[in-house]
């Protein structure tokens, strides 16, 4: 029972190193006239999570950014939204029009670095402002499930990062690191046309599930060869090259793997100390683009999520774990180890 003049309280999961994550109390966020209240259904655990050097410069703090919930609360200038609707709330969302969102690059907006919703995914209650619920909050469809909707995210920015790299019907990828993300490239990559989809990796059990999802060869990175990938490709190398990890080793395979006129999408980048040396004179002449992609915008959410409804991109099997929020800490030592676990999901 509520004690009258006591805030009300709610639990989060608080983040102080990947090995040290707390369950703490925090109130209950109170609502302004154009905000929103969310109750967390389920919240997904990024591999961005656990990326420590990342995370640690802002910790402690209340991680989590692929949630779904529930509408619990809406502030009385907000007519769009209604108590008890399904959603999935993003976390940063774009201003739509500055001068880096007027010509597509919402992601390099200021907006979109500075917004989040308060006080993060791993959380009983989310409070979201009114940027987010102007831009950022989607109703779901009956067709994706709670858990499902996590994945809408993480989907979002590969669907981005494929429209920069130019996927087309016919051409070839490599993804480079087959965790969550490179998975999810794997697939939309096939459900994009792709010739033929490779992926490579360290883990096993990373490599079965990219053979499971699609990809038509899966290397492992130890023993991988560009003899190996022509012969799986016709004699070409991969048109378009999808680096999914921050493995330093990582780059300069995806280097030698891309074919003349191709592109190397940097989906992950190395730490931020690193120095990397490219071939430019070679890329000159082969006609070979380097680009990047960061997070997603609301143009992609839409995309991924009519591609999970219409299951031309199934998710559900990326979801190898659901804990109990309090069980955080465990959730993320499984994806920080990285061994048999995917997508591991939190339940408020
Ligand atoms: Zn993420
Ligand atoms: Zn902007």
């Amino acid at each position: 029972m509520d004690e009258p003049g006591l805030e009300e309280k709610m639990k989060t999961a608080v983040y102080y190193n990947n090995s040290d994550v707390r369950i703490e109390d925090q109130p209950k966020p109170e609502i302004s006239t154009n905000e929103i209240l969310v109750k967390m259904s389920s919240a997904g655990i990024c591999g961005s999570d656990v990326l420590e050097w990342y995370r640690v410069k802002t910790a402690p703090r209340v991680l989590g950014h692929e949630i779904t919930g529930i509408i619990e609360e809406v502030g009385a200038n907000v007519s769009k939204y209604q108590k008890g609707q399904r959603v999935f709330v993003s976390h940063h969302v774009p201003c739509e029009n500055c001068h880096y969102c007027k010509f597509g690059n919402e992601t390099a907006c200021k907006t979109l670095h500075t917004t989040n919703y308060h006080p993060g995914g791993f959380s009983e209650y989310i409070q979201v402002p009114e940027q987010n619920v102007k831009n950022g909050v989607f109703v779901l469809p009956d067709e994706i499930s709670d858990n499902e909707g996590t994945l809408i995210e993480p989907l979002a920015c590969t669907v981005r990062a494929q429209r920069i790299a130019g996927m087309q019907t016919g051409k070839s990828v490599l993804v480079i690191g087959s965790g969550v993300a490179g998975l999810l490239h794997v697939k939309l990559a096939k459900s994009n046309g792709a010739s033929k989809v490779f992926a490579t990796d360290i883990n096993d059990f990373r490599l079965q599930k990219a053979k499971e999802f699609g990809a038509d060869e899966a290397f492992n990175a130890n023993d991988f060869t560009l003899e190996k990938l022509k012969q799986a490709n016709n004699n070409l190398l991969a048109d378009i090259v999808i680096l999914c990890t921050a493995a330093e080793s990582a780059v300069a395979q995806a280097v030698d793997s891309i074919e003349k006129g191709g592109t190397l999408m940097f989906f992950a980048v190395p730490d931020p100390d690193k120095k990397i040396e490219f071939p430019m004179s070679k890329f000159w002449r082969d006609s070979i683009t380097l680009t990047t992609s960061y997070a997603g915008a609301p143009k992609d959410i839409a995309e991924a999520i009519e591609l999970i409804k219409s299951k031309k991109v199934v998710v559900s099997d990326l979801i190898t774990h659901e804990l109990a929020l309090e069980k955080a800490q465990e959730g993320f030592e499984l994806v920080a180890k990285a061994q048999d676990s995917l997508k591991v999901i939190l339940k408020a």
